[in-house]
C-alpha cells in the first residue's frame, strides 16, 4: 500500500527467493495442484499462509497415560497388553478389545474392522493407542482409537511437542495439514528472516509481545507442558501476539484509507449564518449540548478544503435529524447541493416531511427521488439536479444510480449507515462533478462499543451525541408470555381510551415479506374484532409508498389509536404521542433491532411502556436478550451485550459483505487488545512508516474494499 517509503535495507532483508509470503504452497513437498486448489479456496496461497493457518486445538501425544488414571473426555495416549479380543453381535456387530497396563483396563471398540485387524489384535499383543476416553457399559472405552503394535515401533517414537489439529477444508486430512505445517516450519527454522518481523523491538517490549517467529513456532509445535486451556481459548500470548499484529494491520489500512481521503480536495463550505441563524430562530426547541458539540465538529470539517468523512453515532431519539439539517444548511449557504439518503422509503419520506416543514419558511426547495420515480417525471427530476436548480434532494438507494448527477454536490448525508456498505458509500462520492469530492456525513442509531467503533471505523472521524433531549422519561419495559395476550389487548384498549397511541409490532422468524405482511394483516383483523371502539391502522412493506405514507400520516396526526406494523417501522419513524408498544415474538429479534423498535416510543413527555410478548419456551440466549431490554435503555450498554451475544459481525452488520474479517483476531475475544492496538498503530505510523506497507500487505493483501474505500 505504501511502498514508496520502504527503505532498501528492509526490503533486502527479506530476500525474494526465500520470502515465505512469495513462495507458493506448491513449493512444499507433497502439495500438488489439486491440493493447491483446495487451499486457494480457503485463501491459502503461500507458505506464509500455511504458517498463519493456526491449529484450533492440540492433542497430547507426548506421554503415555496410565489407564488407571483416565477420565472421560480425555484425549490421550495409552499403552497396554491385549487381554481379550472378542466379536460381539449386538445391535451392531463390533470388535471389543480389552487392554490392560497394570494400573487398570479399558475397552477399545471397533464397529468397522478387517480380518487382518482382527487377527492382529490377539491376546498378548502390546498396543499404543490414541483416542478419546468415554464411558462404556462396563468400563471406559475408546471408540476407533488410532493404534500401533508396539513391537513395530522404534524406541522413543513419542511426539516431542503437542500435536496440532488444524481447521480443515473439504477432503484435507489432518495428516496433510501436519505435513504441510512441519515442512513450512522446517523452511522457517532454516531461515528465520524469511518471515520478517515488522513490529519494532520497542513495541514488542512495551506491549509484552513475543517475537513473530517464536510465536508461530510455539503455535505449530507447543512444548508438552503448554497451557492447553489458554491455547484452546485463543488467549495464549503467542496467539494474542498474532491477533495484535493482524488488528494493527487492519487499523493501519483503515487509517491509510482515511489519509488518502484527506488528501483529496473538497469544496470549502464555510458557514455564513444566512440560513442557519433564521432556522435556529424558528426551531421549536433548543439544541442539546451534545448536538451543539457535534455540530461544531461538523462545521469545522465542512470549512476544510479536504472532504469530511464523519460518522455521527447517536442513540434513537437523540436528535440526529436536526444535526443533519443544520449541516445541509451550511452547504446550501455556500451555494452547494446536498443529497440526503435513507435506507428505506418510509424513512426517506419522513425526512422529506420534516425537512420540508423546516425549510419551507426559508424558501428552500426539497426534491424527492426514489426508485418509484420513473419515465418523464424522473427525467425532469434528474435534470433539475444536474442543472443545480435543487439545493437538496432526499431519497433512497435510487440516489446511487449512475444517471443521477449533480451540478455542485457539496455534501452527502447518509442516515442509518449500518445498512449501507462501504462500496455504496463510495458510489456517491464521484457524483460531485469536477475533481472535488463531496463531504460525507454518516449517521447511525446503532451505538457500537467504543473500542469496536474505533477499530471498525478507523477510516472515519467519530462524533457521538451522548445525550437525549430533555424531558424524556425512559420506557418501562415488561417481558410476558403470550398466554397473557388478553391482558395485553386490554391494556392497549385502556391506553387508547386514555387518549394515548400504541404500536403493535408483528415479527416472524421467516424473513419472507409476504408472510410478515400476512401476519400483520391477520393481527390487525383480530385486534379490530377485539377492540371495536378503536381506530386501527396497518402498515407493512408491501403497501404502496403513498398508502404507507397516508397511514403513517394519519397515525401521526392522532387520527388512529393503534398502528399494527411489521418491523418496517424499525428505523427512525417519529410519532411523539405514541407511548405504548407491543412487540410480538421479540425473542426472534436481535438486541439492536429491539432497541430500535422500542425507540419509536418514549419520544414525548408522557411515560411510555413497552411490552415484549414472547412465545414460550425461551432459549437461554433469548432470555438473556429480553432481560437486557428490561433492565436498560442505554444504547451503548445494549450494544455491548449484543456484541457478547451475537458477535461483532452481526453488530457491525458487515457479516455478509465480508468487511472486517480476520484470520486470527476475533473482535469479541480480543477486545482488551484494541486500545493498545490503536497506540501501536500510531507509533508505527509516526516512527516506522516504512513498515506500514509490508505489514498491511501481509494481513490484508489486495483485498478490494480497502483499496477502493
Ligand atoms: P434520531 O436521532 O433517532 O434520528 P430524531 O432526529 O428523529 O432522532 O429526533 C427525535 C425527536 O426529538 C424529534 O421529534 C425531534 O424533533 C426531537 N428533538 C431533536 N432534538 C431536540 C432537542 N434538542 N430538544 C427537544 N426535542 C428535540
Ligand atoms: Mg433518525
Amino acid at each position: 500500500m505504501n511502498p514508496k517509503g520502504t527503505p532498501p535495507s528492509l526490503v533486502a532483508k527479506q530476500s525474494e527467493a526465500t520470502a515465505l509470503n512469495k513462495m507458493p504452497v506448491t513449493a512444499l513437498k507433497g502439495v500438488g495442484p489439486r491440493n493447491a486448489d483446495k487451499l486457494a479456496k480457503i485463501g491459502i496461497k503461500t507458505v506464509q499462509d500455511i504458517l498463519f493457518h493456526l491449529p484450533f486445538r492440540y492433542q497430547d501425544r507426548t506421554r503415555v497415560v496410565p489407564i488407571g488414571s483416565l477420565r472421560p473426555g480425555d484425549s490421550v495416549v495409552v499403552e497396554g497388553e491385549v487381554e481379550l479380543a472378542d466379536i460381539r453381535f449386538g445391535r451392531r456387530r463390533s470388535l471389543l478389545v480389552k487392554l490392560a497396563d497394570g494400573t487398570g483396563s479399558l475397552v477399545l471398540r471397533f464397529f468397522h474392522f478387517s480380518n487382518a485387524q482382527k487377527s492382529a489384535l490377539v491376546r498378548g499383543s502390546r498396543l499404543r493407542c490414541y483416542g478419546d476416553v468415554r464411558n462404556g457399559p462396563n468400563s471406559y472405552e475408546m471408540v476407533h482409537p488410532e493404534y500401533q503394535r508396539i513391537d513395530d515401533m522404534d524406541e522413543g517414537a513419542m511426539e516431542t511437542s503437542l500435536t496440532p489439529v488444524y481447521p480443515s477444508t473439504d477432503g484435507m486430512h489432518q495428516l496433510s495439514w501436519r505435513g504441510m505445517a512441519s515442512r513450512a516450519m522446517a523452511l522457517l527454522d532454516a531461515q528465520p528472516d524469511s518471515l520478517p518481523e515488522w513490529l519494532p523491538e520497542e513495541l514488542l517490549t512495551r506491549f509484552r509481545l513475543p517475537d513473530l517467529v517464536a510465536a508461530v513456532t510455539y503455535l505449530h509445535r507447543p512444548p508438552p507442558d503448554a497451557p492447553t486451556e489458554s491455547l484452546q481459548a485463543g488467549m495464549h500470548p503467542a496467539q494474542q501476539r498474532l491477533a495484535f499484529e493482524e488488528l494493527m494491520a487492519h487499523q493501519l489500512s483503515l487509517r491509510e484509507t482515511r489519509q488518502r481521503q484527506k488528501r483529496l480536495s473538497a469544496t470549502v463550505l464555510a458557514s455564513t449564518g444566512k440560513l442557519t441563524k433564521p432556522f435556529l430562530a424558528q426551531l421549536a426547541f433548543r439544541l442539546t449540548a451534545a448536538q451543539q458539540r457535534v455540530l461544531s465538529e461538523i462545521a469545522v470539517d465542512l470549512a476544510q478544503e479536504h472532504p469530511m468523512l464523519r460518522l455521527v453515532q447517536g442513540d434513537v431519539g437523540s436528535g440526529k435529524t436536526v444535526v443533519a439539517a443544520l449541516a445541509a444548511l451550511q452547504a446550501i449557504e455556500a451555494s452547494y447541493q446536498v443529497a440526503l439518503m435513507a435506507p428505506t422509503e418510509l424513512l426517506a419520506e419522513q425526512h422529506l416531511r420534516v425537512l420540508c416543514h423546516w425549510f419551507d419558511p426559508l424558501g428552500i426547495d426539497v426534491l424527492w427521488l426514489t426508485g418509484r420515480h420513473k419515465g418523464r417525471v424522473r427525467e425532469q427530476l434528474l435534470e433539475r439536479l444536474a442543472e443545480g436548480h435543487s439545493p437538496l434532494v432526499v431519497g433512497t438507494h435510487a440516489l446511487f444510480q449512475d444517471d443521477v448527477l449533480f451540478d455542485k454536490l457539496g455534501l452527502v448525508i447518509i442516515d442509518e449507515q449500518h445498512r449501507f456498505g462501504v462500496h455504496q458509500r463510495m458510489a456517491l462520492r464521484n457524483k460531485g462533478g469536477g475533481e472535488r469530492v463531496p463531504h460525507q456525513l454518516i449517521m447511525t442509531a446503532t451505538p457500537i462499543p467504543r473500542t469496536l467503533a474505533m477499530t471498525a471505523y478507523a477510516d472515519l472521524d467519530l462524533s457521538i451525541i451522548d445525550e437525549l433531549p430533555p424531558g424524556r422519561t425512559p420506557v418501562a419495559t415488561v417481558v410476558i408470555p403470550d398466554s397473557r395476550r388478553a391482558d395485553v389487548v386490554e391494556r392497549v384498549r385502556k391506553a387508547c381510551l386514555d387518549g394515548r397511541q400504541a404500536y403493535w409490532v408483528c415479527t416472524l422468524i421467516d424473513e419472507s415479506e409476504v408472510l410478515q405482511c400476512q401476519a400483520a394483516e391477520e393481527t390487525s383483523k383480530t385486534l379490530q374484532e377485539a377492540l371495536p371502539g378503536l381506530r386501527i391502522g396497518l402498515v407493512h412493506g408491501r403497501l404502496k409508498a403513498a398508502e404507507k405514507e397516508a397511514v403513517m400520516a394519519t397515525f401521526k396526526q392522532g387520527d388512529l389509536d393503534l398502528l399494527v406494523a411489521t418491523t418496517v417501522i424499525e428505523v427512525g419513524v417519529d410519532v411523539p404521542k405514541a407511548s405504548l408498544m407491543i412487540i410480538e415474538n421479540p425473542e426472534r429479534l436481535g438486541l439492536a433491532q429491539l432497541h430500535q423498535l422500542r425507540g419509536r416510543v418514549g419520544r414525548g413527555a408522557v411515560e411510555s411502556h413497552c411490552v415484549l410478548m414472547y412465545h414460550p419456551p425461551l432459549s437461554q440466549n433469548a432470555q438473556q436478550r429480553l432481560g437486557v431490554m428490561r433492565e436498560t435503555s442505554d444504547g451503548f450498554v445494549i450494544a455491548q451485550k449484543d456484541l457478547e451475544l451475537r458477535g461483532p459481525g452481526e453488530v457491525l452488520g458487515t457479516r455478509q459483505t465480508g468487511e472486517m474479517q480476520f484470520r486470527i483476531a476475533d473482535l469479541l475475544r480480543d477486545q482488551s487488545l484494541l486500545d493498545e492496538v490503536q497506540v501501536a498503530a500510531q507509533l508505527l505510523l509516526d516512527q516506522y512508516p516504512e513498515r506500514v506497507g509490508p505489514l498491511v500487505r501481509r494481513w490484508i493483501g489486495d483485498r478490494q474494499h480497502y483499496i477502493n474505500a
